[in-house]
């Protein structure tokens, strides 16, 4: 591989950012950043964004007194302060609002207008929709999805419609689309997702509409000026109109995309529609996407009503933004659906940053200045670790995003130090005047602790450069950090404050 691009999915503006669209985009954050350790920053292109038409945010500016522009406005621009205080690195943050987006939309849909399916039909088509409508899903039910006349995600009455729109044959794309994903040439993960994916095809691809009559805001339909284009048809062509498809050098650069996140909700929407609108669009097929499950708060779904919405704005100011984001990701392995407990966030900050890697590297570079004159030690590494082999594990699991497990491979090794120093206790060495002794234990220590600042630098980018500048490495080269026993000997070294403070 020698790009990567990564994309989250584009939020929705009807709701503020809260902790499960953190939680996504750190993941991606941490992606972007080791990859860009890896690749070099110029080959790595990370996106997220907002999606900002549709009937439900012109019906929430309605609620909130605003016309659709300045709501837009506003929520899009808590998303970018948000991820800003996640010291989210993103690449760029598109905006479906925005005339270069429109604009890829428009030629988008005339290309579409114009092609065929597998089967040789239009691809493209007018028909008459008459049924249900839930403006919570933004999508067409049929009766057998609703619970006692309502939608089960939104609890209300779905709309009666009945309009005249435009369609994507989907149907044709079934067996073409079933043979990609069944192959992983478009790689669905985690594995239960591939196979719900393929359920759907099984069950059978219905047409879908691509335009609303009665929707205004959103983007007018290029070859119909009285239809507005479907919210969802809209929002997926982000991915490329960010990258100014066809003929920008981004585009040319990073696509396809090598791995796009999102949530379980939107499944169909990724894993079928949008490779469908690729593939009658003559465009290059994205290689995987990662599903994420769903979070619970103290084993409740988050909710306004309940009042369990956690802000990850409120958590960097607790905590600090590297502790912050540490707190998002660990509480469950990617990929699965999982519960939050509040109360753990402190527990858990005590145990792994404050007491776990901040008092390790206190501890460690303390007696160096107390029984080395603050320098690295003239040794070479011998302790019984094999940080080669637990960084090949680290990158494996990063190309299989396992996000969850390499945070607990890190912690493990935070415990081998840990237990290394406790055994060999430096303390005692010193005062029976085993100076050899003590020096090669400190050598070990610190080399350990600058594997653990380079494994953390992803994660905790923050905290993984000051523990870097402490031992004297200002220049982060994933090249160095790849030699064991790289630490310089007579390097100066600095104590500094504690990196977490105990709460
Ligand atoms: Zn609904």
């Amino acid at each position: 591989m020698n790009k990567f691009y990564i994309t989250t999915p584009i939020y929705y503006v009807n709701s503020v950012p809260h902790i499960g669209h953190a939680y996504t985009t750190i993941v991606a954050d941490v992606l972007a950043r080791y990859y860009r350790l890896k690749l070099g920053n110029e080959n790595v292109f990370f996106l997220t964004g907002t999606d900002e038409h549709g009937a439900k945010v012109g019906q929430a500016a309605g609620k909130a007194g605003k016309t659709p522009q300045e709501f837009v406005d506003e929520v899009s621009a808590q998303f970018r302060t948000a991820w800003e205080n996640l010291n989210i690195s993103n690449n760029d943050f598109i905006r479906t609002t925005e005339s270069r987006h429109e604009k890829v939309v428009n030629e988008i849909l005339l290309k579409l207008k114009d092609s065929k399916t597998p089967k040789g039909n239009d691809f493209v088509y007018k028909d008459i929709y008459e049924g249900l409508y839930c403006v919570g899903c933004e999508s067409y039910k049929k009766p057998e999805d609703l619970i006692d006349g309502k939608c089960p995600d939104h609890n209300i009455e779905p709309e009666y419609f009945k309009e005249e729109n435009w369609y994507f044959r989907l149907s044709d794309f079934a067996e073409m689309i079933r043979e990609k994903i069944e192959n992983d040439e478009i790689r669905v993960l985690p594995d239960e997702r591939k196979r719900e994916v393929l359920g759907f095809i099984d069950q059978g691809l219905e047409n879908i509409a691509i335009s609303r009559e009665q929707v205004k805001w959103g983007i007018t339909l290029p070859f119909d000026d009285t239809q507005t284009i479907y919210v969802w048809v809209d929002a997926l062509i982000n991915y490329i109109s960010a990258l100014g498809f066809p003929d920008g050098e981004n585009f040319k650069k990073f696509w396809p995309a090598n791995i796009q996140l999102l949530g379980k909700d939107i499944l169909k929407f990724h894993c079928i529609i949008w490779p469908a609108i690729l593939i009658a669009a003559g465009i290059e097929l994205p290689k995987d996407f990662f599903v994420h499950g769903y979070f619970t708060i103290d084993g409740k779904k988050m909710s306004k009503t309940i009042g369990n919405v956690i802000d990850s704005n409120d958590l960097v100011n607790e905590f600090g933004v590297d502790a912050a984001r540490y707190l998002i990701i660990s509480q469950f392995a990617f990929g699965q659906d999982g519960d939050v407990r509040a109360e753990e966030f402190k527990v858990k900050f005590n145990a792994d940053l404050a007491n776990g890697l901040g008092n390790l590297v206190s501890r460690v570079l303390a007696m160096v200045e107390k029984y080395c004159e603050g320098k690295v030690p003239e040794k070479e590494f011998n302790a019984v670790i094999d940080l080669k082999k637990i960084r090949e594990t680290l990158d494996k699991n990063y190309a299989d995003y396992k996000i969850f497990e390499n945070l607990k491979e890190i912690w493990n090794v935070i415990a081998w130090c840990d237990g290394y120093v406790a055994e060999k206790k430096p303390w005692t060495l010193a005062k029976e005047n085993k100076q050899d002794e003590l020096e090669q234990v400190l050598y070990n220590s610190l080399e350990v602790v600058r594997h653990l600042a380079y494994f953390v630098l992803p994660i905790l980018p923050e905290t993984g450069k000051e523990i870097l500048r402490r031992l004297g490495e200002e220049n982060i080269d994933y090249e160095k950090a790849k030699v064991v026993g790289g630490l310089k000997s007579g390097q100066t070294i600095e104590k500094g404050e504690a990196l977490f403070l105990r709460k």
